[in-house]
């Protein structure tokens, strides 16, 4: 067997550790880059649930968050609500969001979000037709909503739990902006912040699968 590559950090276990999951949507955000420095300044990895759209006008954040160890995940080209499309405008979104981050960063996204948390059967079939599982999130930090860092910090640690896969923004300053306390406090209370493949790697998640299962989800 070959030598691992001497950068490759050892993957953590979180069948060991505690661990949570911070993904940011809707990115590459314009904030992604100062999210970025306090990612690597705490150590913590995160996950990118990338449009499309931003990937091509804002390359260079999207190359140094694969660079830096985060997961990238497609979110959609330009975030339509997939429930209310045909299959052929589904498939192009998730496509050319797939061709854009390849072409960009290397990397295939092996994760799927779709915009909203909307899916139904038909966008479940298609996602498997790309090999990839739905992921929503346990938790929403709201801070799109109350894009307030007292609010975002509260909100945040008052839903984070073990094995927790939290929705946030890097499109929201406020987010940014509240990143440093958040993840020293969160850290402090003994959580190590993964990527969500590295959370869910012995959920054995299938194409099309989506998790959480939402109430009333049938398959
Ligand atoms: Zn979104």
């Amino acid at each position: 067997m070959a030598p691992a590559p001497a950068s490759a950090a050892p993957e953590v276990d979180c069948t060991q550790v505690k661990c949570l999951a911070l993904t940011f949507d809707d990115g590459p955000g314009k904030y992604a880059d100062k999210l970025l420095d306090t990612l690597k300044k705490y150590n913590a990895k995160a996950t990118f649930f990338l449009e499309g759209q931003y990937v091509k006008s804002r390359p260079a954040f999207a190359k140094r968050m694969a660079k830096e160890g985060h997961e990238l995940g497609n979110h959609s080209y330009k975030h339509p609500n997939f429930t209310t499309l045909e299959p052929g405008a589904i498939r192009s979104e998730i496509k050319k969001t797939q061709d854009i981050v390849y072409k960009t960063t290397g990397v295939t996204p092996k994760l799927l979000r779709p915009p909203y948390g909307m899916a139904d059967i038909q966008v479940s079939d298609i996602a498997a037709e790309f090999g990839m599982p739905m992921i929503l999130w346990t938790a929403g930090s709201r801070d799109w909503a109350t894009k307030n860092e007292t609010e975002i910090k509260k909100q945040t640690l008052a839903v984070a739990k073990q094995d927790g896969i939290i929705l946030m923004h890097d499109w929201v300053k406020q987010t940014v902006d509240s990143m440093p306390s958040i993840i020293k406090t969160l850290q402090g209370k003994g959580y190590t912040l993964v990527s969500v493949s590295t959370l869910l790697k012995n959920q054995n998640l299938q194409p099309g699968d989506i998790y959480p299962v939402p109430e009333g989800w049938e398959k």
